[in-house]
């Protein structure tokens, strides 16, 4: 998957496409083995809780070119994911379960 196509799925508002896609599953994979499956928010507060969304540092919107490099990411707990969209929680509430989304 190139930037190009990640852009164009960004200004189509088809980002289920992306986040279906292989490359994504791909490096999302490879996140969570790197972050030992843990949230790494919980971690840094001693605490354990499992990877339940890979999160964008950077968001995909704004840096369609980091979407897919690991470095951009990271693993978090539901908790610790809502507190790094609080813009999206009052928006969106329907969409905040879904780990895919964002
Ligand atoms: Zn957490
Ligand atoms: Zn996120």
């Amino acid at each position: 998957m190139t930037t190009a196509e990640i852009i164009r799925m960004v200004l189509l508002d088809d980002m289920t496409r992306f986040y279906n896609s292989k490359a994504w599953k791909n490096v999302r994979a490879k996140a969570r083995r790197r972050d030992n499956n843990e949230c790494q928010l919980c971690k840094a507060e001693g605490k354990h809780s499992k990877c339940e969304a890979v999160h964008h540092i950077k968001e995909v919107r704004d840096y369609p070119e980091l979407a897919l490099t690991l470095s951009n990411l990271f693993c978090v707990c539901k908790v610790h994911h809502n507190r790094e969209h609080p813009e999206k929680l009052q928006k969106q509430k329907k969409k905040f379960d879904n780990e895919e989304r964002w």
